[in-house]
C-alpha cells in the first residue's frame, strides 16, 4: 500500500468525483428521513494544497485551482466550490477537503457516515478530524470487508433505508482491484438494495475498462449511469487521462443535475482532445 491521496488531492479526478458526490448527497437531502453513507476508501479527509505531498506534484493546479473564481458555474459546480471554500480562508485555497469531510459537511444531524481507511497513518488523521463529530464513525479497516460488517446500516438498532456507498480505491494492483470492487458492490446491493453505489475509476485507455463495465452491468441493480471526464485523449496506458463515476441506482434526475457540469469541466480542465460522457448502461423504465 504505497498510495497516498495527498499527492493527488484536488486534481481533475477529485473534482469530478466530488462534484458527483455532492450531487448525490443533495438528492438524498430532498427528504427529511435520515440517510447513511459508507465511504469504503476514505483517505485522511483533509489535504494541504501548499507544500507537502500536494505541493510536490502540483496536480491541484490543473484541477480545483483552475475553477476558483469561475464565473456563473452550473449549480452542482457552484455547490462544490462553496463546499471547498468552507474549509478555507476567504480568497485563498490552502486546504482540500476529501470525500468524508465533504460528506460530513453536507450531512444533517440525523444522517450518519461510516468512513473506512486501511492505511494506519491516514486512518489516525481521519480519526482526529472527526473526534468531535458523533455522526461520523471512522473505521481503521478494510473497506471491502466493511460492506459485510456494516450493511445494511442500523442506528440504535433501527435500520436506515436510504443512502450511498462510495467506493474509491487506489487501483494500485488493477487486475485485483476491479473484481474486488464489482464483488463488493454486488454484495452491498444484496444487503442493502435501496442504496445508491458510486464507484470512481481511472481512465488511461478506455477500451481496457470494458470487462469492468460488463461486470457492473451484470449486478442486479435498477440502473447504471456513467459520468466521465477525459482531460486529454485516452491514448496512453501510463497517464491518468481522465476518470469516471459509475453510479448504480442513481437518484431521480441525477443525470440532469450533472449534465451541465461535464462540458464546463471539459472547458476549464481539458487539453486538446478532452471529452466527456454521460451515458446510461442500464436504465429503469418502470
Ligand atoms: N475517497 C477519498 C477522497 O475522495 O477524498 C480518497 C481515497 S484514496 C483514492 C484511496 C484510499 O484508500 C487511500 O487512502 C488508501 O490508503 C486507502 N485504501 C487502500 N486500500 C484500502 C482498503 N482495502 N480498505 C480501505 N482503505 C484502503
Amino acid at each position: 500500500m504505497n498510495y497516498r491521496h495527498g499527492f493527488h488531492a484536488g486534481n481533475h479526478a477529485d473534482v469530478l468525483k466530488h462534484v458527483v458526490l455532492l450531487a448525490l448527497l443533495e438528492a438524498l437531502m430532498r427528504k427529511d428521513a435520515p440517510f447513511f453513507v459508507l465511504d469504503t476508501h476514505a483517505g485522511r479527509g483533509r489535504y494541504l494544497l501548499q507544500g507537502g505531498q500536494a505541493g510536490r506534484t502540483a496536480e491541484a493546479a490543473t484541477g480545483i485551482l483552475r475553477l476558483a473564481g469561475a464565473k456563473k458555474p452550473p449549480a452542482v459546480i457552484a455547490r462544490y466550490l462553496q463546499a471547498v471554500a468552507a474549509d478555507n480562508p476567504v480568497d485563498a485555497l490552502l486546504v482540500y477537503p476529501g470525500s468524508p469531510l465533504l460528506t460530513a459537511q453536507a450531512m444533517r444531524a440525523q444522517d450518519r457516515l461510516a468512513a473506512c481507511e486501511l492505511q494506519p497513518e491516514e486512518a489516525a488523521a481521519l480519526k482526529d478530524l472527526f473526534a468531535r463529530d458523533a455522526r461520523v464513525a471512522v473505521h481503521a479497516r478494510d473497506g471491502y470487508d466493511a460492506v459485510r460488517a456494516l450493511l445494511p446500516p442500523r442506528v440504535d438498532g433501527v435500520r436506515i433505508a436510504r443512502g450511498l456507498v462510495l467506493v474509491d480505491p487506489p487501483y494500485e494492483a488493477q487486475d485485483e482491484e476491479y473484481p474486488r470492487v464489482a464483488r463488493a458492490v454486488r454484495e452491498a446491493l444484496e444487503r442493502w438494495p435501496q442504496a445508491t453505489c458510486a464507484i470512481w475509476y481511472p481512465i488511461k485507455q478506455r477500451r481496457s475498462l470494458q470487462p469492468f463495465f460488463r461486470k457492473l452491468e451484470a449486478i442486479p441493480a435498477r440502473s447504471l449511469l456513467l459520468a466521465e471526464l477525459l482531460v486529454r485523449p485516452d491514448d496512453s496506458p501510463l497517464r491518468l487521462n481522465g476518470s469516471g463515476m459509475a453510479i448504480l441506482n442513481p437518484p431521480w434526475k441525477l443525470d440532469e443535475a450533472i449534465a451541465p457540469a461535464l462540458p464546463f469541466l471539459q472547458q476549464k480542465l481539458g487539453e486538446t482532445g478532452a471529452a466527456t460522457r454521460l451515458e446510461w448502461l442500464k436504465r429503469d423504465v418502470g
